[in-house]
């Protein structure tokens, strides 16, 4: 024990820690079943479930076999209609009841997390626990309003969801709540290494009363989620790294499941030079060294403007020297132990292997003795290549590297597969939105960093996944509609390519392709025939030259709602002034009805500010992909064309069209309407041909941002499938639709062109 004088000389922390009693004593003597139809099955086969900051093992859990998996799906499913047919006010009183108890219980549910995640005491019991509980009241609100504030929208029925380990309870709460808001039931897997809150909750549920089989949870490792993946669910819900996320695209790829999906992250971390430094150096401290840097969303790439480099990095090493690794139940840790050794492995590997590629590391050296500790790390000298700036570590090490110019930064910031977060620091507004504007990326925090609340919608883009947690547009991922109530649609007739250049000796009349603006030859010289005409026959490279046009449009997607609209308006009228040129005439009308409807869209469909529980103006923009591709039906040749590609462009994307394989004509010969209505080139290319293989190249191309498919089962199917290379949304119909009724001008396809980005603003701080 110091002296007094010796401990003010020092001013060094003595131990605070918190006791493990509560959770010790919760957890006693028991191995755990899975919560399954509202209680606890007898164990299985059970795994040892251990306190990473010690190795000393906390608890026996089951493995959850196919079987135990089926069993929980069953309950869900049985509880599904009773849970859906109650009033939204009485949803509301369960998730009122669990908020509470979970309150009630705060400071269990804290000692417990830290004990099974390694996480400091202070996070669990001031972020995670108070963000779950918050989770929970929100969506109360939301069982209380489902019905005015989504009316045509109905629940999924049965959501399989599957979490992480780096926020158990909190990820939980993220699937649990908003699922149960919506009417549905649900059968939960938390991650291996950390079941203990989950169970715990399972608890909350009995005591809540809550209806049995509304809540499942079945414990296991990534064998039990394939097997929920597999199991007979109306939705997957996933967080959890890209590399499952992709396998889980695939798995349910033409299932008819629902699937969103929270991925891994790359997030850069901006500094420029007219930043507040030592806030910006403090961000550091909450982005990357919060949590053991295992958040997803963790600011990982430092990016600082050149001027203050030097400056900024000094600091950062006389921060980091600072931070306490160690007890994560002592309240003075500002770090604690990894999740698990093998994560630790994982981080020590990817750090060396950044080291081998010329990074410097700068670390205080491991510890000794038992848990997973990893200190903070920072590593400079590094390129854009280096293995630290691509690939996600999930450990308290960031990278740093300069910038000279605003524009060198957002190429740097976008240079990764991910798009979850990005932190800006700048005390020059414009600089910080216009930034803002130009990162990919789901959520973007100025001047501050892994910002969380129920009430703001959280999720990525690009690799990072698909989907929104949290707000209004958490809620639209646990409900659907049944707009598509037709026949399912059939494959068109195999197409047999005529030869090559014009028949015969007369004039060619075989129309074109429509790519960049001009009419195309297909590469492939070829041509089909269809009832009264020559049509192109299409393939990949056409494809591939209407994606790179597309490409070159981009400036489509930054004008005005405003200016589209006006494009849009001018198109309606060219096609309403050319009326008798177009057949099939009993869609011509309506077309063009469409096209001004539509064309009223472009400034309207905008985004909504959220109010969330901090002192900031939380913008949900909603932000067109860039480029998609839509293959329209091949019913309705020339309304259902309309109908799919306008509101896709009204939102700002480019498109490449696929039209009916059957009856290309009509979209086809819109290119001349496009000509004369000031629609650059490349904002609209169209392909006509075999339209399974179309769809297959657009499905695969990762320049394609997202996809549109209104086709036959197989062709949906395989679209899916082929999406899992970059992870793009695919909205998929295999029903026909009524084109001419109400379901061609839903407001799906608005909500469906465009995704929302998240900014967090300082505002009366
Ligand atoms: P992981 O993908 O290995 O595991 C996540 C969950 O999936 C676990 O429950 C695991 O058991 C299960 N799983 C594993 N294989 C499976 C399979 N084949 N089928 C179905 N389920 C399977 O990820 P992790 O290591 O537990 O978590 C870290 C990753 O999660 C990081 O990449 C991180 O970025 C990501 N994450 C993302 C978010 C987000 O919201 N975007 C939030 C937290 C974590």
């Amino acid at each position: 024990m110091p002296t007094i004088s010796e401990a003010l000389t020092l001013m060094d922390y003595g131990p605070a820690p918190e006791s493990p009693a509560i959770a010790l004593d919760w957890l006693k003597g028991r191995p755990f079943g899975h919560f399954i139809n509202g209680s606890f099955t007898k164990p299985g086969e059970t795994f040892a479930v251990a306190n990473p900051a010690t190795g000393v093992e906390l608890a026996q859990v089951t493995q959850g076999s196919d079987a135990d998996v089926a069993t929980a799906v069953a309950a869900a499913r049985a509880a599904a209609k009773g849970w859906a047919k109650l009033s939204g006010g009485q949803r509301a009183r369960y998730l009122y009841a669990l908020a509470r108890l979970m309150q009630k219980r705060e400071r269990l549910f804290a000692v417990l997390e830290s004990l099974d995640n390694g996480k400091p005491i202070r996070e669990s019991r001031d972020i995670d626990v108070p963000l779950a509980v918050r989770h929970f009241y929100h969506h109360a609100g939301w069982a209380e309003l489902v019905a005015d504030e989504f009316p045509g929208h109905r629940p999924h029925g049965v959501c399989g969801q599957i979490i992480p380990w780096n926020f158990p309870l909190l990820m939980l709460a993220w699937k649990v709540a908003p699922a149960l808001a919506a009417g549905n039931t649900v059968v939960l897997k938390p991650a291996e290494y950390t079941p203990l809150t989950a169970l715990l909750f399972a608890e909350l549920c009995i005591e809540a009363g809550l209806p049995k089989g509304v809540v499942n949870i079945v414990t296991g490792d990534g064998r039990t989620g394939a097997a929920l993946v597999a199991a007979e669910v109306d939705k997957i819900a996933f967080t959890g790294s890209t590399d499952v996320g992709r396998i889980i695209r695939q798995a349910t790829a033409g299932s008819g499941k629902a699937l969103t999906l929270e991925l891994g992250g790359k997030s850069p971390f901006i500094v420029f030079a007219e930043a507040d430094l030592d806030a910006a150096v403090e961000g550091v401290v909450d982005a990357i060294w919060f949590n053991q840097g295992e958040v997803c969303c963790a600011g990982s790439r430092i990016l600082v403007q050149e001027q203050v480099a030097e400056t900024f990095t000094n600091r950062l090493k006389a921060r980091m020297a600072k931070l306490r690794l160690g007890d994560p139940l002592d309240k003075s840790t500002d770090i604690g132990a990894v999740v698990h050794d093998s994560q630790l492995d994982r981080i020590r590997s990817i750090v060396d292997q950044a080291i081998a590629q010329g990074a410097v590391l700068h670390q205080a050296p491991l510890p000794n003795g038992p848990g997973s500790f990893c200190p903070p790390g920072l590593l400079t000298d590094l390129g854009a290549a280096n293995i630290a700036n691509t690939e996600e570590i999930f450990g308290p090490v960031v990278t740093l590297m300069s910038f000279r110019t605003p524009g060198e930064a957002v190429e740097l910031a976008n240079n990764t597969r991910y798009g979850l977060a990005a932190s800006i620091w700048s005390e020059n507004i414009t600089t910080a939105l216009d930034i803002a504007a130009q990162v990919k990326a789901g959520v973007v925090w100025i001047n501050g960093t892994n910002l969380f609340d129920a009430g703001a919608p959280f999720g990525g883009m690009r690799e990072s996944g698909f989907g929104r947690e949290g707000a209004r547009e958490g809620m639209l991922a646990y409900l659907t509609r049944d707009e598509a109530g037709g026949k399912e649609r059939k494959a068109p007739d195999a197409l047999s390519p005529l030869p090559a250049g014009p028949a015969g000796d007369a004039v060619d009349r075989t129309r074109k392709l429509y790519i960049g603006g001009a009419q195309k030859r297909p590469d492939g010289g070829y041509s089909y025939a269809v009832p009264g005409a020559q049509v192109p026959l299409g393939g990949r490279k056409d494809i591939r030259n209407a994606v790179e046009a597309a490409h070159k449009a981009s400036g489509w997607s930054k004008v005005t709602g405003h200016n589209r609209a006006q494009v849009l308006y001018f198109l309606a009228e060219n096609l309403s002034a050319r009326a008798r040129d177009f057949a099939p005439k009993d869609e011509v009308a309506q077309a063009i009805e469409r096209a001004f409807y539509w064309a009223a869209w472009a400034d309207k469909y905008d985004g909504k500010v959220h109010a969330t529980a901090s002192a900031h103006v939380t913008l949900a923009l909603k932000e067109p992909f860039g480029v998609m591709g839509v293959v329209c039906p091949e019913e309705a040749p020339l309304l259902g064309f309309v109908s799919a590609v306008l509101p896709a462009i009204a939102m700002g994307n480019r498109v490449i069209a696929v039209p009916s394989q059957s009856n290309p004509v009509p979209a086809l010969d819109l290119c001349q309407v496009f000509d004369t209505s000031d629609v650059p080139g490349g904002v609209v290319n169209i392909v006509s041909g075999p339209r399974g293989e179309l769809t297959e190249t657009l499905a695969r191309h990762d320049d394609v941002a997202a996809l549109w498919v209104f086709a036959d089962k197989a062709t949906c199917q395989s679209a899916e499938k082929l999406s899992a290379g970059n992870l793009k949304p695919v909205w998929i119909e295999s029903r026909q639709r009524d084109w001419a009724g109400a379901a061609g001008q839903s407001r799906e396809f608005l909500r469906k062109a465009v995704q929302v980005k998240t900014v967090w603003v300082p505002y009366g701080a």
